[in-house]
C-alpha cells in the first residue's frame, strides 16, 4: 500500500530527527501533503497509528496540511489554483492544462518532548 510506505519513510525521518535532537517522545507530527500526491488522508492516519505503535512516535497526533496545486493553460497561458488534474481553464474553458505544485510530501513540523 502506497500510504504504508509513506508512513514508513516518515517514521524513519522522525526517528532520525529525534536521535539528533535527543527527544524522548513525539507528541505531534504535521505533514504537508500535496493534492496531487495521491494520498488518502484517512489511510495515512490509519497506517501511521499502526506503524508508530511501539516507536518513539506512539500516540502522537498526526495532522495533515493540504497543499493545493496550480495549473497553467496551454491555450491562453492563464495560471490558476486547482486541486483537480482534470479541471478546465477558468478563463478560456480549455482542458489543455499542465498542473504543477501540489506534490508535497514532507514533515512540516514535529513536536517533541
Ligand atoms: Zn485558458
Amino acid at each position: 500500500m502506497h500510504e504504508m510506505s509513506i508512513c514508513e519513510s516518515v517514521l524513519e525521518h522522525i526517528e532520525g530527527i529525534c536521535a539528533r535532537e535527543n527527544a524522548q517522545k513525539v507528541t505531534k507530527v504535521i505533514l504537508e501533503i500535496g493534492c496531487f500526491a495521491g494520498v488518502e488522508n484517512d489511510a495515512l492516519h490509519f497506517c501511521f497509528d499502526a506503524i508508530s505503535n511501539g516507536t518513539i512516535a506512539e500516540g502522537a497526533t498526526l495532522e495533515i496540511v493540504d497543499q493545493s496545486g496550480s495549473a497553467t493553460c496551454f491555450e491562453c497561458s492563464e495560471n490558476f489554483t486547482t486541486n483537480d488534474r482534470l479541471s478546465l481553464c477558468p478563463k478560456c474553458g480549455s482542458g489543455r492544462i499542465m498542473v504543477n505544485g501540489g506534490d508535497a510530501l514532507r514533515i512540516k513540523n514535529l513536536e517533541v518532548v
